[in-house]
């Protein structure tokens, strides 16, 4: 497995690898929901690449960016294990160079729910994965259904920009008591990881409503909000019903949505979601 952190050894190395190519991006801090995407790109290329970058732009100016959990040498050990071939680590300078002034933004469906909440994200988002996508030339790549949003902006980027790049989505990979994977579970403390199941229940109870014929949007949100709502220790910022490609808000009778949701537990904020009808 080869390490890079620079541009002009990213060129030389990428320039030897075999096609297919699977790109698996990420913030780093692995867990088996990144290790997920990386053995799913195994299986469907002939050469893996995964990025390990913190992102700084699509950080708000008061979100975790300083705080956000790194650990390089065990990352490595976990995507060499997996049979990882390339690992790029860019430098800031190299993705930001002084006077950085160049953006990738997709209007509409960047606008509720995350980014409704953390105003500029996707902005940091597209414009990192854009960059990736033209380093790299991968093609496929990895994300997972985990930041479901991300996943309908990035589809809609590659669309509009014409990137001959297949998204592939990846299932949630959740702990044994059905809390999503996330790097920021570290922040938890014990009762709050322990309260934080409740966005598992809330939302599988409102799937097994669904699947029992409760099929009103309102009803569903709401479901999912009392459940929610009854944990003291979760701080609900919002229930999501959406439609799952233009993401807007769903009423009444559906047959199928992107049912979502972000919760804080002290000052860990938590994202989930679950497709209603597919
Ligand atoms: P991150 O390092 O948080 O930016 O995540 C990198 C990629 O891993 C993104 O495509 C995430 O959606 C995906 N991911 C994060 N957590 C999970 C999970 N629990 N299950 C599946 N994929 C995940």
């Amino acid at each position: 497995m080869d390490v890079v952190h620079s541009f002009s050894d990213l060129r030389r190395i990428r320039s030897s690898l075999s096609s297919p190519i699977g790109l698996v991006p990420t913030m780093g801090f692995l867990h088996e929901g990144h290790l997920s995407l990386v053995d799913l790109a195994r299986d469907q290329n002939s050469s893996v690449i995964t990025t390990i970058y913190v992102n700084p732009t699509q950080f708000g100016p008061h979100e975790d960016l300083e705080a956000y959990p790194r650990d390089i040498p065990r990352d490595l050990n976990l995507l060499e294990e997996r049979g990882v071939d390339l690992v790029w680590i860019p430098n800031n300078e190299d993705m930001y160079p002084p006077g950085f002034q160049t953006w990738v933004t997709v209007d509409d469906v960047t606008k509720p729910l995350e980014g409704n909440m953390r105003p500029g994200h996707f902005r940091g988002v597209t414009t990192i994965v854009a960059k990736l996508f033209i380093a790299l030339q991968p093609d496929k790549a990895y994300f997972g259904q985990k930041d479901a949003q991300q996943v309908v902006v990035l589809r809609r980027m590659v669309k509009d920009l014409n990137f001959p790049i297949e998204i592939v989505v990846a299932p949630i990979i959740r702990e044994p008591d059905g809390l999503a994977m996330s790097s920021r579970n570290v922040y938890l403390n014990t009762s709050e990881r322990q309260a934080a199941t409740v966005l598992s229940k809330a939302l599988k109870t409102a799937e097994e409503a669904f699947a029992d014929g409760n099929h009103d949007a309102d009803q569903l949100r709401g479901l999912v909000s009392r459940i929610i709502t009854s944990e003291s220790l979760a701080d609900l910022q919002y229930v999501s019903c959406a439609d799952m490609e233009t993401l807007d808000e769903l009423t009444g009778e559906i047959s199928s949505g992107l049912l979502s949701l972000a919760v804080y537990f002290g000052k860990t904020r938590l994202i989930d979601n679950i497709l209603l009808g597919v």
